[in-house]
């Protein structure tokens, strides 16, 4: 039976027969995909606005794995659902946990590719750091994940996956009718800012936090979410427009000499170009401010002339500061800036008027420090001299 065949009910009993795999995972449907696939399945169109919210609420507010468990449906529709779909997310297959309590997992994901996904517990909130892509594109030279070639793109599954298998960790999956406060959450933030350019892996990414951010179900607000790019400028609009959550931009530089070689994505969107498009952030996403991030780099790009470029160049964008000492990975051809170095530079910064944090560096002792994520998928290495190349060193 060819699988575009008109479902009928008799579809659906030979469709019991289909083998395991060729079940679809309801993880990652949006609300419009999860009714098509159970109407394709047999649910009346009549009942499929009542189903998509109760199984919806199942999956994602309540964290239910099996339909024989979602009590609200008939045995028999939940037999019938067992036999076509499945419920499944990645597949844990280490946990770290850090002497400072940062939790880093590896994460297996289908064709054996792997991706790391990790939680750091802090004061006030709980910030799960999620991956959106196996490697990438880009070639960032300061960067670890920047090393390893792109493998692909992660499903909408795949990265809201990540969101789930974190709430199964920490025991997260609230009491019926008890959904917590944002703040007093474990997972209270959720940042892309793991391996992978999230804006090159767009619609995946769009549907995964809208399933985050749904009020039926996990219900993070989107002020609590945080999408890192290198400046993937023609995106950036299109993420204010379909997502709305805060943006974080890997700044890095302050001459386009010297981005071009940090990030060399700048070789194609200059800085001027690039802050064109996030001043027209904020009022898009109705948004507070852009975070900057910005690595600091021994003798590349920490003086306080480049503070004082930074701060005039971003006059007039509502923004925040993240200094980011750099985090030492092997082979890497940086070193991190001196402490005095950084407090010099956040200091002329903070009396130009932005909040500039030092991020400490959280889960070093396992590698789970910004820019150290690189799965073991270790088969598409880019070579010393492609690294160095992309990003004009030695040449
Ligand atoms: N690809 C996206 C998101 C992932 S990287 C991006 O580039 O924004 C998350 C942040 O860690 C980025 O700001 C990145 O530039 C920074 N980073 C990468 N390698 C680092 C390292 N070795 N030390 C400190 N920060 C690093
Ligand atoms: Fe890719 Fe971001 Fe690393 Fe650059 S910093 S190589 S964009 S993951």
């Amino acid at each position: 039976m060819p699988a575009s065949a008109p479902i009928t009910q008799d579809v659906v009993t030979i469709a019991r027969k289909l083998p395991e795999t060729d079940r679809i995972n309801l993880v990652g449907l949006t609300r419009p995909q999860l009714r098509e696939a159970l109407i394709a399945g047999g649910t009346p169109e009549n009942k499929a606005k009542m189903r998509v919210d109760q199984i919806w609420q199942w999956i994602y507010q309540k964290g239910v794995r099996e339909f024989d468990a979602m009590t609200n449906l008939g045995k028999t529709y939940r037999a019938e659902l067992a036999e076509r779909f499945t419920i499944e997310i990645p597949e844990v297959v280490s946990r770290q946990v850090s002497a400072d309590g940062t939790r880093k997992y590896l994460v297996r994901i289908a064709g054996g590719h792997e991706v790391e996904t990790v939680y750091i517990p802090e004061a006030d909130r709980g910030t799960l750091c999620i991956s959106s892509q196996v490697g990438c594109t880009l070639t960032c030279s300061f960067c670890h994940t920047g090393t390893q070639k792109l493998v692909r793109n992660l499903t909408a599954g795949e990265i809201v996956g990540q969101v789930m298998l974190a709430r199964d960790d920490l025991g997260e999956w609230p009491e019926p009718g008890r959904n917590p406060k944002d703040e007093t959450r474990l997972i209270s933030n959720v940042v892309l800012m793991g391996m992978g350019e999230p804006l090159y892996n767009f619609e995946s990414v769009r549907d995964a936090m809208r399933i985050v951010m749904d009020g039926e179900g996990i219900s993070l607000s989107r002020r609590r979410i945080t999408l890192s790019t290198s400046g993937i400028v023609p995106e950036i609009a299109r993420t204010a427009e379909e997502i709305g959550c805060m943006l974080a931009v890997s700044f890095h530089a302050t001459t386009d000499e010297v981005r071009d070689k940090l990030v060399p994505i700048n070789r194609k969107y200059k800085i001027a170009e690039l802050l064109d498009a996030l001043r027209a952030y904020p009022k898009l996403s109705n948004s507070e401010r852009i975070t900057f991030e910005y690595v600091m780099l021994k003798d590349v790009n920490d003086t306080d002339a480049d503070a004082r470029r930074l701060v005039k160049l971003i006059q007039g964008i509502p923004a925040k500061i993240n200094l980011i000492p750099f985090n030492e990975w092997p082979g890497a051809p940086y070193e991190r800036s001196d402490w005095e170095r950084i407090e010099s530079f956040a200091d002329i910064i903070y009396k130009a008027g932005y909040a500039s944090p030092i991020r400490t560096p959280r889960g070093e002792d396992i590698m789970a420090a910004c820019g150290q994520l690189k799965s073991a998928t270790d088969r598409a290495r880019k070579t010393r001299a492609e690294i160095a190349a992309e990003a004009g060193l030695n040449t």
